[in-house]
């Protein structure tokens, strides 16, 4: 048996939703190939634990389309059993086109694996987990990398194997991709995360969550509230329709608790919430809570520090 994993660079290097995936196909099978899109990173990708293969195009390919990969794919899948990308935007460009072009149902989401057919996912905003179990010959997974490791990078000993030329589309192609520029850490995979929600009050009201922020080396976040208000770009929203996290700190400040902003930072190694309302249900899922005002409470924090 053997997975191919569809992986995704961040900054040059290859991301922790990516290694996450990889440590997730390690359950699958000892037969891992992976697809790098950049061919200077190649090398780097060798070093990967437990993979056999490193795949990689004469190009740069990072910002592909789904019209250019897919058929890219289609030229090799025979030889895998399993195929897998870390969920997410990336992943979710290509890998429904290609499962809908091998006639195959997509697994997303895959939170856990129990054998090489049934996985776990979840379903309702989180708050039920579905055990699904594939019958497709062929696998496709993407994997909610929070609820994997990621594998190391150390003393791999991977192959390098050119991938065929990539045919070049014409009916549409990248222009240019606008990332937000922040010194600070991506909000998917910082350590700390510190969100605000529509307790804030207004956008420059970040400011104070920025300082905090800033001290402790942590990614800003933010509630649909704080976002629908305008308070902040919705790239910083966290849950069921914004970005999922499970860092080591989750920093919740002036957020009630709504199961759709739970289902993106319940899985949160320790929880903190700050909120005036001490009835608010985010306490019931906090490892510590304040009872008080923010604007008193933060900066009182980040001086602390
Ligand atoms: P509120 O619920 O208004 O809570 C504000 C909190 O701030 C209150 O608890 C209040 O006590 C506290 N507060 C106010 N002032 C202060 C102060 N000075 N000091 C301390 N505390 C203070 N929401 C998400 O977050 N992410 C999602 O991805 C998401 N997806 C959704 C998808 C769907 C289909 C739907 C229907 C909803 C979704 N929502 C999502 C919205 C969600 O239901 C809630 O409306 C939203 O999470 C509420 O945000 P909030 O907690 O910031 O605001």
């Amino acid at each position: 048996m053997s997975c191919l994993v569809i992986t995704e660079l961040e900054q040059g290097t290859l991301n922790r939703q990516s290694l996450a995936t990889i440590n997730a196909a390690t359950n699958l099978t000892d037969n891992i190939d992976i697809i790098i899109l950049d061919p200077k990173k190649k090398e780097d990708a060798t070093k990967v634990n437990k993979i056999r293969n490193v795949l990689y195009p004469s190009k740069n390919y990072s910002n592909i389309l789904a019209e250019q990969i897919v058929p890219v794919i289609l030229q090799f899948v025979d030889e895998y059993d399993f195929i897998l990308a870390p969920s997410g935007t990336f992943s979710k460009n290509f890998m429904p086109r290609l499962a809908a072009k091998l006639d195959i149902q997509l697994v997303s989401d895959v939170i856990k694996i129990h054998s090489k057919d049934t996985f776990d996912r979840p379903i309702y905003a989180g708050n039920a987990i579905s055990t699904i179990k594939s019958n497709d010959k062929k696998k496709l997974l993407t994997i909610r990398s929070t609820a994997f490791i990621p594998e190391v990078v150390s003393d791999g000993s991977a192959k390098l194997v050119k991938l065929p030329d990539f045919a070049e589309f014409s009916k549409c192609r990248f222009i240019s991709s606008e990332l937000s520029d922040s010194e600070r850490p991506d909000l998917s995979s910082a350590k700390i995360v510190i969100s605000a929600g529509r307790g804030i009050g207004s956008s420059d009201n970040f400011k104070i969550i920025e300082e905090l922020a800033d001290k402790l080396g942590a990614a800003v976040g933010a509630s649909r509230a704080a976002v629908d208000a305008g308070y902040i770009s919705n790239d910083y929203q966290v849950g069921q329709t914004g970005k999922v996290v499970a860092p080591e700190l989750y920093i919740a400040v002036g957020i009630s608790g709504a199961i759709q902003h739970l289902a993106g930072m319940k899985d949160s190694k320790i929880i903190v919430a700050i909120n005036k309302d001490e009835d608010a249900p985010i306490f019931q899922i906090a490892d510590y809570g304040i009872v008080g005002d923010l604007f008193s409470t933060i900066p009182k924090i980040t001086n602390l520090i």
